[in-house]
């Protein structure tokens, strides 16, 4: 069983409100499921970065428990072919084109456990129009981690992404990385939204026991588009802690300090 196995079979065992959003370079599926109803609306993605695929289970536990005041859209996992590419290696990879392009990339290794990015090398977590190409780590080539792509949305996955908070007007988002156990809520935002976005970062961080952090010149994100674009409030939290790649060690401890955090953090909106 993979990663991406794991969440399709979920998928198709859902009973509630689900959807394909789009699909990845290579044709996979990206899946979208929807637990609770009514106000605030959620959306919460996973492993839009490859080795932090262990993210992808802690949203299935998060669906599992599901959500009772207001709602959210839940996306387990934002970028299979990367997750696949990391967890099963390049036999996962069709086509030797792209094979000699994705082992260039890695540095000619076969070792994919590290990879952040997507089957075309771009780190989608940097593929967002928010200040794009500008990130102080940002690379213009392809790579397993930071490359910003030919232009922002690029990707088929980024714009997947996209589209479908575009269709949903979400009030937050939550995206979920590793790792560090530490929560990122900034982007330049103006001072009355800043004092709005940092009293519900607090709420996160009083759930999960993280503190909040701020990321200097960190661009391109799904968050930062979020803030930008939308101007909603969106977070990044990142769970766990060790060296990459986390795996299902880590994930007891993962759940212990977040499988509630959305059901709560709902809850707490709502309250005001
Ligand atoms: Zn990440």
């Amino acid at each position: 069983m993979s990663v991406f196995s794991d969440i399709e079979k979920f998928y198709k065992a859902y009973k509630g409100n689900k959807k394909i959003i789009g699909k990845s370079i290579l044709g996979r599926p990206i899946y979208a499921m929807q637990s609770g109803k009514g106000c605030p609306l959620g959306i919460v993605q996973g492993a839009i970065h490859a080795r932090e695929w262990i993210t992808s289970y802690l949203i299935l536990e998060q669906i599992r428990l599901g959500v009772d005041c207001g709602s959210a859209w839940f996306i387990p996992l934002a970028n299979p072919d990367g997750a696949l590419l990391s967890t099963c290696g390049i036999q996962t990879v069709k086509g030797e084109w792209r094979r000699r392009l994705l082992l260039n990339a890695n540095d000619c290794s076969d070792d994919f456990s590290l990879w952040k990015a997507n089957a075309n090398a771009v780190d989608l977590n940097v593929n967002f129009d928010a200040c794009w190409g500008t990130g102080t780590c940002n690379v213009k080539f392809p790579a397993s981690a930071n490359y910003v792509g030919v232009a922002p949305f690029s990707e088929p996955e980024s714009r997947a992404l996209r589209d479908f908070t575009l269709e949903v007007c979400p009030q937050y988002t939550i995206s979920y990385h590793t790792m560090g156990e530490e929560i990122y809520w900034q982007f330049c935002q103006p001072f009355f939204r800043c004092m709005r976005d940092k009293k519900y970062a607090c709420t996160l961080s009083h759930l999960t026991g993280y503190p909040l952090k701020s990321a200097e010149g960190s661009v391109g994100g799904y968050k930062d588009w979020c803030i930008q674009t939308l101007k909603i409030p969106a977070f990044t939290i990142e769970v766990g802690n060790g060296t990459h790649p986390l795996g299902k060690k880590d994930l007891e401890d993962i759940l212990n300090k977040n499988v509630c955090t959305v059901r709560e953090f709902s809850a707490c909106w709502r309250r005001g």
